[in-house]
């Protein structure tokens, strides 16, 4: 499996001529070695790997990394230079989105006979495309976190604060073996749910309103990422109506995904539908975003992403409608884009649920 994750970096030796490529961003180096750890660096030619950490991951690493040379080192960047001078390495790439400016001046400085080349967002799309190991990695830590908050319903009613909400659910999720929650939960109630990242405060639930909640898991390095907004009692005539209208452009973005779409039209048909139900002001944000190592990478679903739709692809669908002063509504589910369509990994209900 490593094996052909690495195939898909011939592109880039050959478009740009390198001898080797620099890792040092973590979810890149534990995609191209298996390395699980805080710290280190992987450098990679066509043929051959070299994994570099301290001593405190010598152990992990030779338990973790089968397909690369551990080296020890006690300054990372003297042993990179090390490397690329024992090896003849003239010119290698380095990730330009994640590579730290000082971190670069170490190596340039270093490296007067080197040349750095830069290789920028193209290889953050590199881990777009999931293979089956990654989707069942992905599979189980969304169901982990849908049913997590399938148990946790039970626990919301009125005068319980949006942060006691949030503890629940995230030790509901480690009960059942997450590793962490992926990100601070939002848990945006009544007025709170006009703010899209409204984290959760102190803030009382009251009967007759909405609750969003952006949640999800982490496990063995991947990540869930889901949404629901509930009702908290029984919720008015518009909060309803809204709720409806973000369901069903959530519905019909699902429904029309297929490999060989662009991403910005997946995107125009959850847009153009709630425009035309009035609410275009209302939803600022892109429609989703790539779910995988990391909570966000690509590819983007957004009116500008030109991305092209292929199988094995792994991003959420996410409408929302914000209304500041009254409230908001968004539902997100993660899928997985299959040769005829796509399916969900993520798996709480999305109709207007009271409670
Ligand atoms: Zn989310
Ligand atoms: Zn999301």
């Amino acid at each position: 499996m490593l094996k052909n994750r690495r195939s898909r970096l011939k592109p880039f030796f050959e478009d740009n001529t390198l001898d080797a490529i620099l890792f040092t961003s973590l979810e890149n180096i534990r995609y191209f070695c298996g390395f699980s750890g805080s710290d280190g660096a992987l450098m990679l030619t066509r043929d051959e790997a070299w994994f570099l950490c301290d001593s405190r991951y010598t152990t992990q690493a030779a338990e973790e990394v089968g397909n690369a040379e551990v080296r020890e080192f006690a300054a990372k960047y003297e042993a990179i230079c090390g490397l690329i001078i024992e090896k003849g390495i003239r010119r290698f790439g380095f990730e330009a989105t994640r590579m730290p400016v000082s971190d670069f001046r170490q190596l340039s400085e270093r490296l007067p006979g080197s040349e750095l080349v830069g290789i920028g967002t193209t290889l953050d799309a590199v881990r777009s495309c999931k293979d089956q190991g990654e989707i069942e990695l992905l599979a189980r830590v969304a169901a982990l976190a849908s049913d997590s908050l399938q148990s946790v319903l039970a626990y919301i009613k009125p005068g319980i604060r949006e942060t006691d909400l949030a503890l629940e659910l995230e030790i509901e999720m480690r009960r059942r073996g997450a590793d962490a929650r992926a990100f601070d939960f939002i848990v945006a109630s009544g007025v709170r749910g006009a703010m899209p990242h409204g984290r959760a405060s102190d803030k009382l639930l009251r009967s007759g309103e909405l609750v969003t909640i952006d949640f999800g898991a982490l496990k063995d390095g991947y990540h869930s990422d889901e949404t629901v907004t509930v009702a908290v009692g029984r919720p008015d005539a518009r909060s309803c109506e809204i709720h409806e209208i973000v369901r069903q452009a959530h519905d019909r973005a699902v429904a029309a995904v297929r490999p060989g779409m662009c991403c910005r039209d997946i995107d125009a048909i959850a847009r153009d539908f709630i425009r035309e139900h009035g609410y275009g002001d209302y939803f600022g944000h892109g429609l989703g975003h790539g779910v995988g190592l990391e909570i966000h990478e690509k590819p983007v679903i957004s009116p500008r992403s030109e991305t092209i739709i292929e199988k094995g692809m792994v991003f959420t669908i996410e409408p929302g409608i914000y209304v500041p002063g009254f409230g908001g509504v968004r539902i997100e589910d993660t899928v997985v884009v299959a040769s005829d369509g796509c399916r969900l990994l993520t798996r709480a209900p999305k109709e207007l649920i009271q409670l």
